[in-house]
């Protein structure tokens, strides 16, 4: 376990700027190169990229979720209530498909919500 593991707090936030990282460049496509990465401390950003890959293994191998360690346990439900948080503050432009923050007025393409 890395020695961040039990930091849940610290990881909500940080896997939240991954996680709105992720949406940008998503949206971003052949502009990816203009969405600015987040500042994430390595053992941060290690732990949450392990924690992603655990989600994964859990989708095609759900019986996996009884082996978990308290921390992987304790570190996906941080990454679970992170990207609800992003779901609640941000809305995707229909036309343009990027991210705003929920209370923008309309998207960096014209777009008015
Ligand atoms: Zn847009």
């Amino acid at each position: 376990m890395p020695e961040v593991a039990g930091q849940t707090r610290e990881l909500e936030a940080f896997a939240g700027a991954y996680i709105e990282y992720a949406a940008q460049l998503e949206a971003a496509g052949d502009d990816a190169d203009e969405v600015t990465p987040p500042e994430i401390p390595p053992p941060f950003r290690s732990w949450i990229e392990f924690l992603f890959r655990v989600e994964r293994k859990l989708k095609t191998n759900p019986e996996l979720s009884r082996t978990l360690h308290a921390d992987t346990a304790a570190g996906l439900e941080a990454l679970e209530a992170a990207r609800n948080k992003f779901a609640r503050q941000h809305k995707q432009c229909p036309r343009c498909g990027r991210f705003a923050p929920r209370a923008a007025g309309n998207c960096g393409c014209g777009q008015k919500f």
